[in-house]
């Protein structure tokens, strides 16, 4: 155990010689709000593919900070960017101008085609971002009437925290106990564009879909729907909002999984893997005649678009992309996928996904994915499950196949125990 002591408000906990794995664990029951159940594995270091533990066990992440770190741990580029920028100048706030987020604009709209980008920080912000441009597009150029704005979004869907964000998803437990909700939204099933189409009004501004649903538990819509929900979205004058936060920046094998279909959403937003699992920096991506919905005062954050984050943003789009990772994504993806479905457990359901984004879904009588995540851990592993039945495998996209054999190895031992 471990003793507090206070030297004059100074909290001096204990001697981090001899502080252990359980003491961490302990600290932070004791302390911190409980709204997360990590696995008890107390991380301290990473680099690329691997972190290692206060103890100095090293384990393979699979999980990669929720696709937040596809460039990998610690990347040595985007890390030097970020001591160089920090050393210079962290924020300014957006009342001046600073040096590094006109060049991250430029260099993210000509990567993805986009003609403008509004700089946030967080996934949850960028995606409100996306919603108030689609209402205020509604009302300005769609000439909804005021207040009578309507956003559909599809049924499993995950899109942040935020009460307004909440307020349109359908799991029990983001919802409980947080109401009223914001009004203006419904759902539709995801994958079922007729449903989508039978649920527009006059009134509908925008339709809000992730590619893939990553926390839905990596949920694949049949081939075509991103196609026809574009479709149908250019027909009713409806904005399609894509939402990349997990599936972009390379994560699926394209640099975003809507081109997949080969469609352009009206709106994008993208965050996680944008700074490198750095600092959290996050984007909404969209045209002038959208854009520009935005005057000066409609909307802002601090931080969004500091320059900090801008500096340690244009590096980790610049190794992407220079260092191969989106094609790494694929062949390893492609590979791994094949090697998962190979594996002749009594467990498995199905293995789905795309790229280096992959759902292993059990059978409810396997007992929860839980035990097997843990399993995992044990064998110098990390991944975790989403929902009850699925363990989601997604490490960072610098793999090789030689580190995806060592991998499986494991996978297929654990899979199949009892
Ligand atoms: C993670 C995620 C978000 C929210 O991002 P935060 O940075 O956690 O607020 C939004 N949409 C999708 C698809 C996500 O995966």
């Amino acid at each position: 155990m471990f003793t507090v002591t206070y030297h004059e408000g100074i909290v001096s906990m204990f001697d981090t010689n001899t502080i252990m794995t359980t003491d961490y664990i302990e600290l932070e029951n004791r302390y911190g709000a409980k709204n997360y159940k990590p696995l008890d594995v107390v991380l301290e270091r990473g680099e690329g593919i691997w972190v290692w533990d206060v103890d100095g066990r090293r384990y393979l992440d699979f999980l990669s900070a929720y696709s937040a770190v596809n460039q990998g741990h610690a990347h040595p580029r985007i890390l030097q960017a970020l001591i160089d920028q920090a050393q210079k100048l962290p924020l300014t706030s957006r009342a001046f101008r600073n040096d590094q987020l006109p060049l991250l604009a430029q260099e993210l709209c000509e990567l993805t085609g986009y003609e403008r980008m509004l700089p946030m920080n967080t996934g949850a912000e960028a995606v409100e971002t996306a919603l108030k441009l689609a209402r205020k597009w509604g009302y300005k150029v769609k000439g909804v009437a005021d207040g009578q704005a309507e956003i559909i979004a599809c049924t499993g869907n995950f899109q942040g925290r935020t009460i307004s964000i909440i307020s349109f998803s359908d799991e029990p437990q983001y919802r409980d106990g947080f109401a009223p909700f914001t009004p203006g939204f419904k759902t539709v099933p995801f994958g079922d564009a007729d449903a989508l189409e039978a649920a527009i009004t006059p009134n509908t501004v925008a339709f809000s879909v992730e590619p893939i649903q990553g926390e839905g538990g990596i949920i694949m819509p049949p081939a075509g729907y991103l196609q026809r929900v574009r479709e149908i979205c250019t027909r009713h004058n409806v904005l399609l909002i894509a939402d990349e936060i997990q599936t972009g920046l390379g994560r699926t094998g394209k640099l975003l999984a809507s081109q997949h279909e080969n469609i352009r959403a009206d709106i994008v937003t993208l965050g996680k893997a944008l700074s490198g699992g750095f600092y959290p920096v996050s984007a909404v991506l969209a045209d002038n005649a959208i854009m520009s919905m935005f005057k000066p005062g409609d909307h802002g954050s601090t931080f969004g678009g500091n320059p900090l984050g801008a500096a340690v943003a244009r590096e980790a789009l610049k190794v992407l992309v220079e260092e191969d990772m989106i094609d790494n994504a694929r062949e390893q993806g492609d590979y791994l996928i094949g090697r998962l479905q190979r594996i002749e457990s009594t467990h498995i359901k199905e293995v789905r996904g795309r790229g280096l984004l992959i759902g292993v879904e059990l059978y409810p009588e396997a007992g929860g994915a839980r035990r097997f995540c843990e399993a995992l851990k044990d064998e110098g592993l990390l991944c975790k499950e989403t929902h009850d039945h699925v363990i989601r495998f997604a490490p960072p996209l610098i793999i090789t196949r030689q580190e995806i054999d060592w991998a499986i190895d494991r996978i297929e031992r654990v899979l199949m125990m009892d």
